[in-house]
């Protein structure tokens, strides 16, 4: 041992000359759970995956719970999407014009969404929440958002912003590069705190064009929303003629077919979508009204476009991800009910152990928190033990268990994550924590 290096970490030094870290994204590089031992600080590289499967470059399977990060909710290359994108791509992988496939991917959205009349669809999460954005700015003639702390809204400027400790106090960027001038205008709240968001509101009067909202955040472990919360969030924003834009991004299709909004009865006056709609390829989307979606060009004067918009293979592989998804309607309390079991059951093994736990699940989406609450809001959940859950992460690796590098991720179920491999994670959980000491 010790000098042998896995072809994981020979790639991932190799990479690291010619890409940032050696990644495409931060949080893939581990940092997060990197540990002194060196092969404790390497993210596995992948060769493929299948269903619940992923495989690494050395020949290892793993459970995966992380599923590109909530896309593939029917499970890694599952066979009607990978026969849809070949068929597609034979014909031509982006025209530059329109196709058939953008609306009948926009006919299945609209259908499990009843908020939602017309669609734009661009290529990722972060394009929809900045696109829609700048249409609630436009809509409404005002400047200002309302966001909560902990909830990740993709990597635009005026989203990576955090208000500081005084509620409704001017917003200061959270990366060099976005301008201050920019940042004062997102106002940053605790989540779970309608208190909090009335006097956001108050404080800049005829100011506020949207709040933003993960209606079940999965940016900081899956954080659900406390009883009245989204709907005391509808009745601000309608007191105070704000738009309510439900970030879908993440819960659109995964914790119901109509996602939070279904599952929640609020309806929200904006919607983003991305990950599952896009069935794993590069897709986001944004949605609402006829009479809000037509203040956007062509109908409108509010200017978003994209090259690559409504790509043929995106939308084929999100046609044939939500058709199948439509068609288990009935599935859904199953893998919700399974995908609680073993948030339960992983806490359960962790507190046997000794440590404090908690665990919150909706939908196929859970968490784990090393704390003994669940948390409501970014304090809270920061108030979890990390260092216990890097040596966990590591712990489940080397039993095959494939968690999200990060103590503050949510997990992901899919629909071929069965019983027995639930059971299966369950055990590899209580042997970690038992062999942690
Ligand atoms: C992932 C995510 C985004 C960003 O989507 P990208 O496709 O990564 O740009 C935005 N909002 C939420 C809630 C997300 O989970």
């Amino acid at each position: 041992m010790g000098s042998t290096r896995t072809r994981s970490e020979q790639l991932f030094a190799s990479a690291s000359e010619v890409l940032v870290g050696g990644v495409n994204s931060p949080v893939r590089a581990f940092r997060g759970v990197a540990l002194d031992e060196p092969h404790k600080r390497s993210p596995l590289f992948i060769e493929r995956a299948e269903g619940p499967w992923l495989y690494d470059v050395d020949g290892n399977g793993y459970i995966d719970y992380v599923l590109s990060w909530g896309p593939m909710l029917l499970g890694h290359a599952d066979p009607k999407v990978i026969e849809a994108v070949s068929l597609q791509a034979r014909k031509g992988t982006s025209f530059g014009a329109p196709c058939g496939l953008e609306e009948q991917l926009a006919r299945l959205v609209i259908q499990a969404f009843p908020s939602v009349e017309k669609l734009r669809f661009v290529s990722s999460g972060t394009e929809a929440t900045m696109s829609a954005l700048r249409l609630a700015r436009g809509v409404t003639g005002r400047e200002k958002l309302i966001k909560c702390e902990g909830c990740y809204h993709g990597h635009g400027d005026s989203f990576l912003v955090k208000a500081g400790s005084g509620v409704a106090t001017l917003g200061l960027p959270d990366s060099p590069g976005v301008p201050a001038d920019l940042a004062r205008h997102t106002l940053t709240v605790p989540y779970n705190d309608l208190d909090a968001m009335r006097q956001a509101f108050e404080h800049n009067a005829g100011a506020v064009a949207a709040v933003f909202l993960e209606p079940v955040v999965g940016n900081m472990g899956c954080v659900p929303p406390d009883e009245g919360y989204l709907q005391g969030a509808r009745a601000l924003c309608d007191e105070f003629g704000a738009l309510l834009v439900f970030d879908e991004v993440m819960t659109g299709f995964r914790i119901s077919l109509g996602g939070a909004q279904a599952h929640y009865g609020v309806r929200p006056d904006i919607t983003t979508f991305g990950k599952v709609i896009g069935g794993g390829l590069p897709v986001g989307a944004f949605g609402a009204s006829r009479a809000v979606m037509g203040q956007l060009a062509p109908e409108g004067p509010i200017y978003q476009a994209g090259t690559l918009s409504g790509n043929p293979l995106a939308m084929a592989a999100g046609i044939a991800t939500i058709s199948q998804l439509l068609a288990r309607q009935d599935d859904y309390p199953v893998l919700a009910a399974r995908t609680r079991h073993l948030a339960e059951g992983i806490a359960a093994a962790a507190r046997d152990a000794g440590h404090p736990a908690s665990a919150t699940a909706v939908g196929s989406m859970f968490s784990v928190f090393l704390r003994a609450t669940a948390p409501r809001n970014w304090e809270e959940v920061k108030a979890s033990d990390a260092a216990t859950f890097r040596r966990f992460f590591w712990a489940m690796q080397e039993r095959g268990v494939y968690l999200a590098p990060s103590a503050f991720e949510a997990g992901f179920t899919s629909f071929l994550h069965t019983d027995a491999l639930v059971e299966q994670t369950l055990a590899a959980a209580r042997e970690s924590f038992a062999a942690m000491g």
